[in-house]
């Protein structure tokens, strides 16, 4: 059996739904589970009255010690499940969760750094779990978060981000990728992320990177994880995580 299959289920409680970008909600949920690792997901069910049911994983984005787990979700227009939080889930719903899961895309403050973090959109969901995890415990190893989606106003957590980084300028480095928007600040990026561009943040950086994790669509994954190999980062200190799609 395997870890999900043997992870039971749970209710869980919807304690809040908000919009943070124009395409991701954030819900905040109260379930009795375990407390989990910085990277790790749940799976959540949909239940309807005829038994059909529905089920995905989406990470967990909030710092492991967090009461509520936070889930981040992107809307995907023809998708069967992601539209149900942006259209029907309110406060005050019920839905069925197991986890926490997964032990390959996680990250302990003893595993330390250099830690790069790169994100392509809701992809930013198990990396803000590490870096609050990060934050909470002191912030002592170098990190850095290249963060890509289409515009500023579609980054999740961008103030929060912000003003982390100006919080910890020594430790934290927080860059923005914007792919159909101009870069709002001094050092950020108004492109696709490639090897090059990889290359350059890394020296500027002035980092070796110890642990190095991946999060978005099957495409961004690919890219960002073909531009660092390419840019020299070894191949054994990346991990990635898919979220599927094109
Ligand atoms: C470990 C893990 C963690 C995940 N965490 C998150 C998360 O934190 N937030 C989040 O929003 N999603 C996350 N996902 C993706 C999530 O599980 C669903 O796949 C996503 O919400 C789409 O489900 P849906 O039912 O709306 O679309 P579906 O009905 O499953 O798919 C509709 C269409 O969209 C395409 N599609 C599916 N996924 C994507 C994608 N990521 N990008 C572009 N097209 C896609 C499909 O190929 C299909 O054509 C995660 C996936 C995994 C495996």
């Amino acid at each position: 059996m395997s870890g999900a299959a043997a992870s039971p289920w749970h209710e869980a409680r919807i304690e809040r739904i908000a919009p943070i970008t124009p395409r991701i909600v954030s819900v905040m949920l109260a379930a009795p589970l375990a407390r989990p690792v910085a990277g790790q997901h749940v799976d959540v069910k949909l239940s309807a009255e005829d038994g059909y049911s529905a089920q995905r994983s989406y990470s967990i984005a909030s710092a492991p010690s967090a009461p509520h787990i936070e889930l981040i979700i992107e809307k995907l227009d023809e998708g069967e499940v992601s539209p149900y939080f942006h259209e029907v889930a309110q406060a005050g719903d019920t839905l069925e969760l197991r986890g926490p899961l997964g032990g390959h895309f996680i990250w302990r403050p003893q595993d330390g750094g250099p830690l790069l973090l790169v994100a392509g959109g809701s992809g930013i969901a198990p990396l803000m779990a590490m870096v609050r995890d990060w934050r909470e415990a002191g912030g002592t190893t170098p990190l850095m978060l290249v963060y890509s989606a289409r515009t500023w106003a579609e980054l999740a957590f961008a103030d929060e981000l912000e003003q982390l980084q100006a919080q910890m300028p020594q430790r934290f480095l927080f860059v923005a990728a914007t792919t159909r928007g101009a870069p709002r600040r001094e050092g950020d990026l108004g492109r696709r992320l490639d090897a090059v561009q990889l290359q350059d943040l890394q020296a500027r950086w002035g980092q070796v990177p110890r642990h190095v994790f991946v999060c978005g669509s099957n495409r961004f994954v690919e890219a960002a994880a073909d531009g660092l190999l390419a840019a020299n980062v070894p191949a054994g200190a990346i991990r990635t995580e898919r979220y599927g799609g094109a």
